[in-house]
C-alpha cells in the first residue's frame, strides 16, 4: 500500500475504518451514493465553509500536524482498491459463491470469497482455512498466491497437516492490506483496524495466540453527527430489506429525490465509507451480506500486523515474487513471475484481491471460465483511504471513541474520524474518506489532503 509521511521514524497510532454500525445494531448496512455531486470534495478549505463546529475541539488547533501517513489503496497495484462489495448483477449474492469455487487444481480464497464475513479480516482467515481444507485430501504440493490473512491461513494449516507449501507474494513484506507500522508513539494500522463482532471471531483467538490484545471500542460513543441522521439511516435499512430485485438494484434507488446534508453524511458514513462505493455502484442486497457478524468492535493495541506476523512464522514465504501469470491444466500449475523465474506445483490456493482480479493484472492460462468472469462482474473493489495525524498535544475531546464531522457544504468530505487519544495514549487522529469522495482525494497532492483536512477539524471548531 503507498502512504507518505512528513516524518519517515513516524510514531503514530492506528486506527480504523469499516464502520459496522449497522452490523453492531443488527442491521444490514446500506449505503448510497446519489449525491455525488453534491458530495464530490471541494479543494477549497472546508474551514472556508463556516460550519457551526460539533462540539469535538477543546482546544487551538494547529496549523499543521507534526507527521501524517496518508493511504492510497487505489493506486496499489497489488490491492486495486479496499475490499469487495456486491455491485448490482444478475449473479447476485452467488457471485462470492463463484468465485470461491475451484477451477482444476486452482482453489480460490480471499475476503471477496467469503459470503459469512465479506470485506473483513476474519472472513479472509475463514476462506484460507476453508481452501485448506477443500484440498486435505488432494495429495500433491501447494503454491499458495498471496501472503495476506487468506492465504497465510491456507498455508497455515496446509503446513500443520505436512503439506509443502511455498507462499508467493509480491511486496516486501507479508500482511497484504493488512499493514501496521510505528507512528506518533503507537502503531497504525493503514489497511484494517478493527476486528468487527468479537463473538465467536476466530481473529480474537489468533490475536491472543500472537500476543495481541484487543481494545474495545464503541461506535455509539461518539461526539458531533446527527440522531436524525441515523434515524434516516435506519429507515432506510428497512426499506431496503422489503425491496424486490435486491440484488439486480442499486440502492440509490431507494433514495428519496432530495437528501438533505444531513442524509447525504450519514450516506457518506454508512456507505461509502462502510463499503467502499457510492449507493449508485452497491447492490440493495448488499445490506444484507455479513450478517453473522456478532458482538462489539476492537482495535488492536500492537496492530493487525503482529498477529500476519504470527500466523506467517515458519512459513516458506518469497517476497517480491511478483505473479505475472497463473497456467494451470490436469497436470498441475505453473506459475509465472514477472521476473522470468517460474515454479511448478501440483495445486495453487489463489488469493488475490478482487480489484487484482477484475483489473487483469495477472493473465490465466487458460483464461478463467465464464462463471469466474460472471462472478467478478457481479464484484467491486471499493475504496476506503485513511489519514493518520499525529500532533504535539490533544485539542479535542478525550473520551469520545468517535468523532463525527458533517461539514455543512461538503458533507461526504472527512465525515468520520477515530480518537486516536482515546484508543492509544497518545495525541494521533486517524481520518477517513470512502468512495467517490476517496477517489477524487487520490488525485489531490499531499499538502492538499493534510490542509483540507486541517480546515475540516478547524471547521469542527466553530
Ligand atoms: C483501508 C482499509 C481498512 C480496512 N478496515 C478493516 C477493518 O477495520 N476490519 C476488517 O476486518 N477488515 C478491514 N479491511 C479489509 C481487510 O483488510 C481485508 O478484508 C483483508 O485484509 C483481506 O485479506 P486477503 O488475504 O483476502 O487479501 P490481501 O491481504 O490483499 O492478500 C492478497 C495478497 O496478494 C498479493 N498479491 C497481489 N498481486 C500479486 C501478484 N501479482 N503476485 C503475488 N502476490 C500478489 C498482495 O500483495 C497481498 O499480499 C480494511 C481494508 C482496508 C484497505
Amino acid at each position: 500500500m503507498n502512504y507518505s509521511g512528513t516524518s519517515p521514524d513516524l510514531p503514530a497510532l492506528s486506527g480504523i475504518n469499516l464502520s459496522r454500525r449497522s452490523l453492531v445494531l443488527g442491521g444490514l448496512a446500506l449505503g448510497t451514493t446519489f449525491a455525488l455531486a453534491a458530495c464530490a470534495p471541494s479543494k477549497r478549505s472546508a474551514s472556508l465553509t463556516g460550519g457551526a463546529g460539533n462540539g469535538a475541539i477543546t482546544g487551538d488547533v494547529p496549523e499543521r500536524p507534526t507527521s501524517f501517513l496518508r493511504t492510497s489503496w487505489s493506486t496499489d497495484p497489488f490491492a486495486e482498491g479496499s475490499y469487495s462489495f456486491l455491485a448490482p448483477s444478475d449473479v447476485g449474492t452467488d457471485a462470492r459463491i463463484l468465485l470461491a469455487a475451484p477451477v482444476g487444481p486452482l482453489h480460490f480464497a480471499g475476503e471477496s470469497t467469503s459470503s459469512s464475513a465479506p470485506a473483513t479480516t476474519h472472513g479472509a482467515l475463514e476462506s484460507g482455512r476453508r481452501a485448506a481444507t477443500e484440498i486435505a485430501d488432494i495429495p500433491g504440493t501447494v503454491l499458495v498466491i498471496g501472503a495476506g490473512f487468506a492465504g497465510l491461513a491456507a498455508a497455515r494449516a496446509l503446513v500443520d497437516a505436512g503439506r509443502e507449501v511455498i507462499v508467493l507474494e509480491a511486496r516486501d513484506r507479508t500482511g497484504g492490506r493488512a499493514h501496521t507500522v510505528p507512528f506518533g508513539g503507537a502503531l497504525a494500522d493503514l489497511g484494517p483496524s478493527w476486528i468487527h463482532g468479537v463473538t465467536n471471531n476466530p481473529m480474537v483467538q489468533l490475536a491472543a495466540e500472537g500476543g495481541v490484545e484487543p481494545i474495545a471500542f464503541d461506535y455509539d460513543n461518539e461526539i458531533g453527527g446527527s440522531e436524525k441522521a441515523w434515524l434516516f439511516f435506519e429507515e432506510l435499512t428497512e426499506s431496503a430489506l422489503d425491496a424486490g430485485n435486491a440484488e439486480a438494484r442499486p440502492l440509490s434507488e431507494l433514495l428519496p429525490d432530495s437528501v438533505n446534508v444531513t442524509q447525504q453524511w450519514a450516506l457518506s458514513v454508512e456507505v461509502s465509507n462502510e463499503y467502499g462505493t457510492d449507493a449508485s455502484e452497491l447492490a440493495i442486497a448488499a445490506l444484507d451480506e455479513g450478517k453473522a457478524i456478532r458482538g462489539g468492535d476492537a482495535l488492536l493495541d500492537k496492530g493487525y500486523g503482529a498477529i500476519t506476523d504470527y500466523l506467517a512464522t515458519g512459513l516458506d514465504v518469497r517476497l517480491e515474487w511478483v505473479v505475472s501469470e497463473i497456467e494451470y491444466g490436469d497436470d498441475g500449475v505453473t506459475v509465472y513471475s514477472v521476473d522470468g523465474a517460474q515454479l511448478r506445483a501440483n495445486l495453487a490456493v489463489v488469493t488475490l484481491p478482487v480489484g487484482v482480479l477484475r483489473a487483469a493484472n495477472v493473465e490465466f492460462t487458460p483464461p478463467l471460465p465464464s462463471d469466474k468472469v460472471d462472478a467478478l462482474a457481479g464484484l467491486g473493489s471499493g475504496l476506503l483511504d485513511k489519514l493518520w495525524l499525529a500532533f504535539d498535544d490533544v485539542f479535542w475531546d478525550t473520551e469520545a471513541d468517535v468523532i463525527n464531522w458533517i461539514d455543512p457544504h461538503n458533507p461526504g468530505l472527512w465525515p468520520f474520524w477515530v480518537n486516536g487519544y482515546k484508543a492509544f495514549g497518545v495525541p494521533v487522529l486517524l481520518a477517513f474518506n470512502g468512495g467517490g469522495v476517496a477517489r477524487d482525494l487520490a488525485d489531490w497532492s499531499d499538502d492538499e489532503v493534510v490542509a483540507s483536512a486541517m480546515a475540516a477539524l478547524s471547521a469542527m471548531a466553530g
